[in-house]
């Protein structure tokens, strides 16, 4: 322990026993990626899994690790998970505006900044939440 991450566990995600995540050296790369990429107006992300099935999607989540973007579990094709499921990639940060947080799979945590204030726990609707249509 001790070293500075830019991203943490979150500390009220539906996990009470309070599990670590050994991926947090994969967000603090993910903010420099974040740094480099271009405005969202000028290349909005979409699920190309989606587009090529000609389905919709709720919410976009990005792999950390590779830039992949996939849609959530919430949304039809579940994009993000299945990336994961192929790669083995563990991380994926939510590219929703209302959302500032990412999820990874091997540790079923959410990681949010670590700096400032935190973001709005995402508990109650998290990946694995289904929610009625
Ligand atoms: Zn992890
Ligand atoms: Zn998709
Ligand atoms: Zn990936």
């Amino acid at each position: 322990m001790g070293g500075q991450h830019e991203w943490r566990v979150a500390p009220d995600a539906g996990r009470p026993d309070g599990r670590a995540c050994a991926h947090l050296d994969l967000m603090d790369d993910w903010r420099l990626m974040e740094d480099c990429r271009p405005a969202p107006a000028a290349s909005p992300a979409t699920c190309t899994d989606c587009l090529a099935r000609g389905t919709t999607w709720v919410r976009l989540r990005q792999c950390v690790t590779c830039g992949h973007v996939g849609c959530c579990d919430t949304s039809t094709g579940r994009h993000a998970h299945g990336h994961h499921v192929e790669s083995g990639h563990p991380v994926a940060v939510s590219l929703a505006a209302d959302e500032d947080w990412a999820w990874c799979f091997p540790d079923e945590v959410f990681l949010v900044r670590a700096g400032g204030d935190a973001a709005d726990p995402p508990a109650g609707r998290g990946p694995h939440r289904r929610e009625a249509p």
